[in-house]
Formats: C-alpha cells, structure tokens, sequence
C-alpha cells in the first residue's frame, strides 16, 4: 500500500476525494485483497475506502474540512464475468464484478483492519487488511527502518 501514498498526497493536493487503484498492483501485492474483491466487491470497496480515509488523514489530519469521504477506484479490471459460473476457472484471474454480487455471503472471511506501532520510534505502520487465514506483520518500519518489533495497536472495522 506504501506505494499509493504518493497518489493519496496528489489527490489531496488537488482536494479530490478519489484515487485510482490498479487491480495489477493489488493482485501483485496484496493477494488476498485482491482474490477477495471480485468476492464481495461492495464489502471491499468499503472497507478499501476505510482504510483510504485511515491513510489520509494519517497524512493530512484536517482532511475531512475538504471532503468526509474517500473512494477508491479500482482500474485494470481483465475481464468480466458472471462471478458465480466462472469463479472456479478463474480463481487466479481477475473477475470484473462490480454490481454482479450474487451469493457470496457465507464464503466471506472474517477481515479486519490492524495496525502496528513500531516499537523503536513509535511510528504507526498500516493500516492492514488481514483475513483470519493470513496475518499481516510489517517487515520494516518505513520510518526507522528496524525491523521491529512492532506490537499491534488495534484498530478494526
Ligand atoms: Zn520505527
């Protein structure tokens, strides 16, 4: 996620509310958000514009003078497909579903939001969006550069 703080601090320059999340990034890096979106997209995009507002009001604390919602945008969508047909073929791939949401509760994980404090300079890491299958631990502190320990600071959703 560290690499769209560069994008959120473009978009609050220019006082816009919505930023631009390439889905190649997302499958590249963060690889349950990314299995999980075409899942329950509505769920996600919530929580994606959560922790979008967690961020930038961890850069720019008065924000929300400018505007009390963040939207993140998702591009570079492959395909697009009806979710519960070809979910099997295309585990791996990226199923357009925005607005096809169609049985998916019951198979949706527990995900929470976590952030860690770095114990050495006491910056604050995240937030991360972890599953109950995967736990997210940062492996440096941008700030510091330790690599830790970081202890959990607790924020959820
Ligand atoms: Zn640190």
């Amino acid at each position: 996620m560290y690499t769209y703080r560069d994008r959120i601090r473009r978009m609050c320059e220019q006082n816009k509310s919505s930023f631009v999340v390439s889905y190649t990034d997302l499958a590249n890096k963060e690889h349950v958000l990314a299995y999980f979106l075409p899942e329950a997209p509505f769920q996600m995009l919530e929580i994606f514009d959560k922790v979008a507002k967690d961020m930038v009001l961890s850069i720019f604390p008065t924000y929300e003078r400018v505007t009390t919602e963040i939207h993140v945008r998702i591009s570079e969508l492959p395909l697009i497909e009806e979710l519960r047909t070809f979910r099997k073929l295309h585990l791996n791939q990226l199923v357009r579903t925005l607005g096809v949401v169609t049985a998916t509760t019951g198979v949706l994980p527990q995900l929470s939001v976590i952030k860690y404090d770095c114990v050495k300079c006491g910056y604050v890491l995240g937030p991360f969006v972890q599953s109950q299958n995967t736990e997210v631990k940062p492996g440096s502190c941008p700030e510091c550069q330790s690599a830790g320990p970081f202890s959990a600071n607790g924020a959820k959703i």
